[in-house]
């Protein structure tokens, strides 16, 4: 089976957020499982070409519009994948991937038009015949409209954050040959709701989130939408790249450790204390790395943390995002300076020791489509601490001291004094001996494999193919 996958990220050459991962990490699990794996994403004047090894394939010529614009493909194969850039000086030789520091650049749904029509356009002179092609966001979403009615070829459209739809100007649907009649939202152009109307079928990153983006609360105006496609539409869990997010042998950290052998998180701890500034104490150490943005729950993990921060307790965040929390957050750390360490930064690096040297993990997300945050710290046997949403929902659960059961800790709702509440009964498991590391060890040991996501994405591909065979015949029959 030959595949064709299409993200406007990936991992190492570009990201912005989880896609990314999804983006390097579903490919390598398809490819293992045997498939024939092409990806293709934009080549942004970010990307380091040399140093990645990737090399020019052809120039082809396209229109978009009334325009012909000439573009370049590119490529390189690694673990069996074969990844593909669309090279555009016009559309991406940019800084930026979707905008810069004044905001998305107003012709991202030009850009990417041109970028999903020259995927497909490049797929003949590149000798690639797709049984399937994954589409992912809605950078992606309008593939099935760019692809003949007659060759029956199946779609797949993984949506991977439901806020994010593409939304522009009725005018522009011109660029992507919609007509009027074609636009399904009203009076403007939503590329989202476009791809999730006429894919062979939706997926979403996890069961809980599938659920929850029909509801009104979470579909953002989509869940009609999402509601119609029935049985196709659906949520695989991803998973986590354990080449990537292993303690056992992770070169960024002070001390390697496993679930049979954890002494070397005490090490890890430690240090991460000395880099942060903290004292080297035994107080209970937690931590927070993301986007400092609503989503994940900012505005009940401040004034939780301001209640918390002066007892036996130690705070670590990474992050960047609202300038609004960058200054409370600040200001905070200024004040307690032995219980509250803050970097306002993307740093990888210092992500993995963060994971490694704490006790507890922070997500208090608001809406959580997945979520690796907590798949990582699992990893690391940083206990997670989560809202009851989405994908935290599928991979979290509550922990009984008396059943010893349970691998972190669920907010009853989403509100300070809740996350202050799983807090203190974290604080108190914490202080009594020996029943932590049981739980720190137990996270550890979950394991979420992409291999298994792999194979119900596969499962789902030779349903749609099987199906479109049907329909390929019907078709001929017609004729
Ligand atoms: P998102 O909604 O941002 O995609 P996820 O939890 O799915 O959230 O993924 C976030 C990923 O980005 C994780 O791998 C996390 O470690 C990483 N990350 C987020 N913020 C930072 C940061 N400031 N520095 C380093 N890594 C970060």
């Amino acid at each position: 089976m030959e595949v064709v996958f299409l993200s406007s990220e990936v991992v190492p050459f570009a990201k912005t957020g989880g896609l990314a991962d999804v983006g390097r990490a579903l490919p390598d699990a398809l490819a293992e499982a045997g498939l024939k794996v092409n990806v293709f994403m934009p080549l942004y004047g970010t990307v380091e070409t040399k140093k990645s090894g990737i090399k020019k394939i052809k120039t082809l010529k396209l229109s978009l519009g009334a325009k012909k614009y000439v573009y370049e493909i590119c490529g390189k194969k690694e673990k069996g994948v074969s990844f593909y850039f669309i090279k555009q000086k016009t559309f991406f030789d940019r800084e930026g991937i979707y905008g810069s520091s004044l905001g998305d650049y107003p012709d991202n749904a030009g850009r990417f038009i041109f970028f999903q029509k020259a995927a497909l356009h490049s797929l003949k002179s590149l000798k690639i015949k797709a049984d399937v092609i994954h589409l992912n966001d809605w950078q992606t979403a309008l593939v099935p409209k760019f692809i003949s009615k007659k060759s029956c070829l199946p779609t797949v459209l993984t949506v991977h954050n439901l806020a994010y739809q593409g939304e522009y100007d009725a005018k522009l649907a011109r660029y992507a040959g919609l007509k009027k009649s074609e636009l399904l939202y009203g009076s403007r152009f939503n590329c989202l709701a476009y791809g999730i109307s006429n894919a062979s079928a939706v997926t979403t990153v996890s069961p809980a989130y599938a659920k929850e983006m029909k509801t009104k609360k979470f579909g953002c105006g989509l869940e009609d939408f999402l509601k119609k496609r029935g049985q196709y539409f659906k949520g695989i869990l991803n998973g986590l790249d354990y080449s990537l997010w292993n303690p056992q042998s992770d070169p960024a950290i002070a001390a390697s450790y496993s679930a049979s052998s954890p002494e070397g998180k005490d090490k890890c701890k430690k240090a991460l204390q000395k880099e942060m500034d903290l004292p080297q104490t035994d107080a209970m150490l937690v931590s927070f790395v993301g986007r400092l943005a609503m989503q994940k729950g900012m505005d009940i993990l401040v004034p939780a943390l301001q209640k918390l921060i002066s007892g036996k307790i130690q705070f670590v965040m990474l992050g960047t995002g609202d300038a609004y929390y960058h200054r409370v957050l600040t200001a905070l750390a200024k004040r307690f300076p032995k219980n509250f360490a803050l970097r306002l930064d993307f740093d990888n690096d210092l992500a993995h020791r963060i994971y490694a040297g704490s006790d507890l993990f922070l997500m208090p997300s608001q809406y959580e489509p997945c979520g690796l945050g907590q798949m990582i710290a699992f990893s690391y046997g940083a206990v997670p601490v989560v809202n009851k949403t989405g994908g935290l929902m599928d991979t979290v659960s509550e922990y009984s001291p008396v059943k010893k059961t349970g691998t972190g800790f669920l907010l009853r709702d989403y509100s300070a004094s809740a996350l202050e509440q799983a807090l203190r009964k974290a604080m108190s498991i914490y202080a009594a001996p020996g029943s932590f590391r049981e739980l720190s060890v137990r996270c550890m040991r979950q394991r979420f494999s992409w291999k298994r996501s792999a194979l119900k994405y596969i499962r789902l591909y030779q349903k749609l193919i099987s199906e479109s065979v049907v329909a390929a015949r019907r078709i001929q029959g017609e004729k």
